[in-house]
C-alpha cells in the first residue's frame, strides 16, 4: 500500500471514528432530555394514561404547556346510553354545538350500536363531541351499588374494553381515547388494562387533573346546582390548574324518565355562564391530541 493511501485511509478511519463520537454523544443527550422531561411532566398525575414510551410522555408535556397558553373546560355528559333520555342528550348536544361548545360523552357501550337513530345523530355531530367509554353496562349484574370497575380484574377489563370497542364500530372513526369509570370508581388492574388498551385520559372523581372539578347535580340538597355557582367553581378552578370538568347528565334535566323544559333551563345558564368564562369548552381528545 502507497503511503499516501494508507494516510488517506487513516484520515477516513479518524472521521468515522469521530462520527461514531458524535453520534453516542448525541444519543446520551437525548437519553438524558427524555429523563428530564419525563421528571418535568407532572408524574404524580395518575388521571393521563400513557403507555410510558417516552415519545408520549414528551407529546403530553408539551400538551400540558400548550394547556398553559389557554384555559379548558370540559363538559362531560355522562350516562348517554341505548334507549334512555336520548332526546335530552341530543338538546345539550345541539345546543352546545351552536355555542361552538364541544362535549365529552360518558357512554354507556352496551347495546349501544342498536340505537340507529342515537347513532345517525351522533354521526352527524361527530365533530361535536367525543365519545368517552362509560364503563361495560354501568353497574353489576343485580348489585347497583357496587361500581362495574372498582373492583374489577384485569382479564374482565381487558374484555369489556373490547366490547365497548365493538359497539363503538359503528363510528368508522372512533378511537380509544377516555374512559370515565361508572360512580368514578376503577381498580388498579382495572387503570392497568386501559393503559394496555391504549387510553390515553382517565376522567373519574379526586384530585388529578382530568378529574370532575363539579357536577350541576348537588347530590346532598338531591336538586339541580345553581348554574352560577357551578361556574363560579370552573373559574375558580381555571384559575388553579387551567382546566376545569364539569360533570353533568342527562337525567338532569328529566322527570319521571322524560324531557324537562324547566329543568332544561338551568342547562342553558350553564352554557351561558360558562360562555362568560375565558377559556374555550373542548374535548379531552383535543386538548391531548389526535386533533378529535
Ligand atoms: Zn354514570
Amino acid at each position: 500500500m502507497l503511503l499516501k493511501e494508507k494516510q488517506m485511509k487513516n484520515k477516513k478511519m479518524r472521521k468515522i471514528a469521530a462520527a461514531a463520537v458524535l453520534a453516542s454523544v448525541t444519543s446520551v443527550t437525548v437519553a438524558i432530555l427524555a429523563i428530564v422531561i419525563n421528571f418535568a411532566s407532572d408524574i404524580s398525575d395518575h388521571n393521563y394514561v400513557v403507555a410510558g414510551r417516552w415519545i408520549m410522555e414528551r407529546r403530553y408535556a408539551m400538551a400540558k404547556k400548550n394547556q398553559l397558553k389557554e384555559k379548558k373546560i370540559v363538559i362531560r355528559v355522562d350516562d348517554v346510553q341505548q334507549g334512555y333520555l336520548n332526546e335530552v342528550s341530543r338538546r345539550m348536544i345541539v345546543d352546545a354545538a351552536e355555542r361552538e361548545m364541544k362535549l365529552v360523552l360518558g357512554v354507556i357501550p352496551r347495546n349501544f350500536s342498536e340505537d340507529k337513530e342515537m347513532v345517525s345523530f351522533l354521526k352527524e355531530y361527530f365533530g361535536s363531541v367525543e365519545i368517552a367509554v362509560h364503563g361495560w353496562k354501568h353497574s353489576v349484574d343485580g348489585n347497583y351499588n357496587m361500581p362495574e370497575f372498582g373492583e374489577v380484574d384485569y382479564v374482565d377489563a381487558v374484555r369489556m374494553l373490547a366490547d365497548a370497542k365493538r359497539e363503538f364500530s359503528v363510528f368508522p372513526e372512533w378511537k380509544a381515547y377516555t374512559f370515565i369509570p361508572p360512580q368514578n370508581e376503577i381498580s388498579r388492574e382495572g387503570r392497568r388494562a386501559l393503559v394496555d388498551v391504549g387510553y390515553r385520559v382517565l376522567s373519574s372523581d379526586g384530585k388529578a387533573r382530568n378529574d370532575k372539578t363539579t357536577s350541576t347535580y348537588d347530590w346532598s340538597a338531591r336538586k339541580l346546582a345553581d348554574p352560577k355557582a357551578v361556574a363560579a367553581e370552573c373559574g375558580k378552578a381555571l384559575e388553579v390548574r387551567g382546566i376545569c370538568v364539569i360533570m353533568t347528565h342527562p337525567q338532569d334535566y328529566a322527570t319521571s324518565h322524560k324531557f324537562d323544559a324547566e329543568k332544561y333551563i338551568s342547562y342553558i345558564e350553564l352554557l351561558n355562564q360558562i360562555e362568560l368564562l375565558d377559556a374555550s369548552v373542548t374535548t379531552f381528545a383535543e386538548i391531548y391530541g389526535d386533533g378529535r
